[in-house]
């Protein structure tokens, strides 16, 4: 076997081979396939930061808009030892599929910081971050590329950029504004309801698909991959709904319990054990290598890209697999699974509640409105709702998976676009 074939499938080559799958199937035009095969602007920034010990680090930032023929490049923040370009481009293409689907005025970014958090302290995280929004200048901006949570960010971080980003402005500077950054602390500019919007998304489309497959959810098991922010919250909404969360695995460890693990009592272990499910004793520790072949109804990777592959894919009992990762499996293993008939509910959709709750808080800001939390759930399901059935209703007219149909749908959307405007000059 060839080194190429031998190394493990990264998220580019993977992002790469669903749009073309799906450019084949709906046949693209090919001068459009080409536009949108590259990414428009790609941002590499190295910056010293102090550290508390005096000494001087230096840090790699990534900013990789895609596309913004729809509007704004949009897209998050991850702060992981795994970012790089080729990452940050695979993340910055799911983004403009994401935002297309979901009829957003929005392109798509990502970008981050190649780091690991738990090694800084708060104030040196926050010198990190403050010195990555100066690097990043003018490249992001409200009205031209808007930032956000994504894989170890959070509203405090959104908070520092936003700050950072109005203070190296002129005070007069007019672009100078709030909606520079969404997923921000409900204080400084933030919606209500844009912590759980990703996890809750999720769980909708879960609900949706049950409702749709006549499934009931109660009773029904779940193993969570990923305890953050979306993989809490969707944990979180499904208990509600009486499903079992049956086995959990984060970055420290993979914990199991046939008979259900709370998702409140373990939230409130892990906020007091630095994040970590480790030490948790109502669950028995198992293998990492475990966990994907736990006995489950329903599998939601919420943490890294290429987590579901040919290694382990043979394992996996669950029917449905309700991604709030981004690219949690490789086209290999999609492959298998979708043979077995086990349902993928991918990406783009599955955890699409997160950027456009974004959409909602970028608005309020611009239009100096603050809603409730009631008005944005709403909102937010009625968007969803509308994202699932058109994606359902185009499975069936071109005879496809929900992912195709998913990317059928936003790659449509650009391509009617670019027909419309054509090509400068
Ligand atoms: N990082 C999230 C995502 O992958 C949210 C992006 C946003 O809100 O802009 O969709």
């Amino acid at each position: 076997m060839s080194d190429k074939k031998k190394r493990k499938q990264g998220m580019l080559e993977n992002v790469m081979r669903q749009f073309n799958n799906a450019a084949d199937i709906m046949e693209l035009n090919p001068n459009i396939r080409k536009i949108l095969s590259i990414t428009n602007n790609e941002i590499v920034v190295h910056f010293p930061v102090k550290m508390d010990d005096g000494n001087v680090e230096i840090f790699t930032g990534y900013r990789v808009q895609h596309n913004n023929s729809l509007g704004p490049y949009k897209g998050g923040l991850r702060y992981h030892p795994t970012v790089d370009i080729d990452a940050a481009r695979a993340l910055a293409m799911w983004m403009t599929w994401k935002t297309s689907l979901a009829g957003l005025p929005y392109g798509g970014a990502k970008g981050g910081i190649q780091l690991d958090p738990l090694k800084y302290s708060q104030s040196e995280l926050e010198r990190i971050t403050r010195r990555f929004t100066y690097a990043l200048g003018t490249n992001i901006g409200p009205e031209f590329d808007i930032p956000a949570p994504d894989v170890n960010t959070n509203p405090q971080i959104m908070a520092w950029i936003l700050d950072t980003f109005m203070s190296t402005k002129a005070p007069s500077d007019r672009s100078a504004n709030m909606h520079v950054v969404t997923g921000k602390p409900i204080g400084t500019g933030g919606s209500e309801g844009r912590d759980r919007a990703t996890g809750f998304g999720v769980f909708l489309n879960i609900k949706f698909w049950a409702a749709h497959n006549q499934v009931n959810l109660k009773g029904k098991k779940f193993i969570v991959q990923g305890f953050g922010n979306v993989g809490y919250w969707a944990s979180y909404f499904m208990q509600e709904e009486g499903a079992l969360m049956v086995g959990v695995q984060d970055a420290y460890g993979s914990l199991a319990n046939k008979e259900g693990i709370s998702v409140t009592d373990l939230f409130a272990h892990s906020r007091t054990n630095r994040g970590s499910i480790l030490g948790y004793t109502k669950a028995n520790e198992i293998n990492k290598e475990d966990f994907f072949a736990l006995d489950c109804d329903i599998c939601i990777p919420s943490a890294l890209g290429n987590q579901i592959t040919l290694k382990n894919v043979g394992g996996i009992k669950a029917k449905l697999i309700a991604e709030g990762a981004n690219g949690p499996t490789d086209v290999e293993a999609e492959r298998i699974l979708l043979d077995r008939e086990i349902e993928i509910i991918p990406d783009i959709l599955c955890n699409s509640g997160g950027v456009i709750c974004s959409y909602f808080e970028w608005l309020q800001n611009r239009n100096g409105e603050i809603w409730t939390l009631d008005e944005v759930l709403e909102k937010l399901q009625r968007k969803l709702f509308d994202s699932f059935n058109r994606v359902l209703k185009t499975a069936q007219e071109y005879k496809v998976d929900l992912r195709t149909s998913a990317f059928i749908i936003a790659i449509k959307r650009l391509e009617d676009t670019y027909v419309q405007r054509g090509v400068f000059p």
